[in-house]
């Protein structure tokens, strides 16, 4: 038989330790602050709505590290989205909000990294986002928190710095819908199982970055990271 390819299955690591979560899918919430849905063009109260990053694209980076992280290919407008991400540690369907604590594993602050201009494109034209979205590295992710130390997260601040310069601040409370309603209406469409992670959405103030920009982005329980876009 001809030779088997191998592959490195996509993992983060755990924050003081040295084992890794293994990763299976990757969730995204489409525009989950009002203010956030308010400067993509919509009311704020629309139904939740979700994508997936390619479970590879994701780019872990050491807590307090600055690591540099390569601008990708094809666009002239890369935006930073801030998220709190979540990771399941077990799973289940039609899971109640009441219920869903019990899914949750730990928390981590990631990137949904954002090629806008081919998203825009591609809403334009009414096809799917993907390009926009699951590019190679398009989800740096810091280290994973276990809940058992951070406790469940449902209020704190998360933010995004440019060089230095603020340009995302948010509070987890202020998502249209919490992390309990998510995992809630995500586990209504699909089989929720361990090793999957939720991008939880992001808060006002997206933009675009350039080669040489450093983001750094913080938030509570989870701690921060930073990358130089190169
Ligand atoms: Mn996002």
């Amino acid at each position: 038989m001809q030779t088997l390819p191998v592959i490195d299955p996509p993992s983060l690591a755990i924050a003081g330790g040295a084992a890794r979560f293994p990763v299976r899918r990757v969730y995204c919430v489409g525009r989950n602050y009002a203010d956030h849905a308010k400067e993509m063009g919509a009311s704020g109260r629309e139904p939740p709505f979700f994508f997936f990053k390619p479970a590879d694209a994701l780019f872990n980076v050491a807590a307090g590290a600055t690591q540099d992280w390569p601008y990708p290919t094809l666009t002239q407008d890369l935006h930073h989205e801030v998220e709190l991400v979540v990771a399941i540690g077990r799973g289940g369907r039609d899971i109640t909000p009441d219920q869903a604590i019990d899914h949750i594993w730990g928390y981590a602050i990631g990137l949904d990294m954002t090629r806008r201009d081919l998203q825009a494109q591609m809403k334009k034209e009414a096809k799917p986002w993907c390009i926009g979205k699951g590019f190679d590295h398009g989800a740096p992710i810091g280290p994973l928190v276990p809940r058992e130390v951070t406790g469940e997260i449902v209020s704190g601040p998360i933010q995004l710095e440019v060089n230095g310069e603020r340009r995302q601040t948010g509070d987890i409370s202020d998502m249209i819908w919490n992390i309990r309603e998510v995992i809630a209406h995500i586990s209504k469409a699909w089989e929720l199982k361990p090793g999957d992670l939720i991008f939880t959405g992001t808060p006002a103030g997206v933009g675009a970055v350039k080669r040489g920009d450093v983001l750094s982005v913080e938030a509570t329980q989870v701690g921060g990271f930073s990358i130089r876009v190169v």
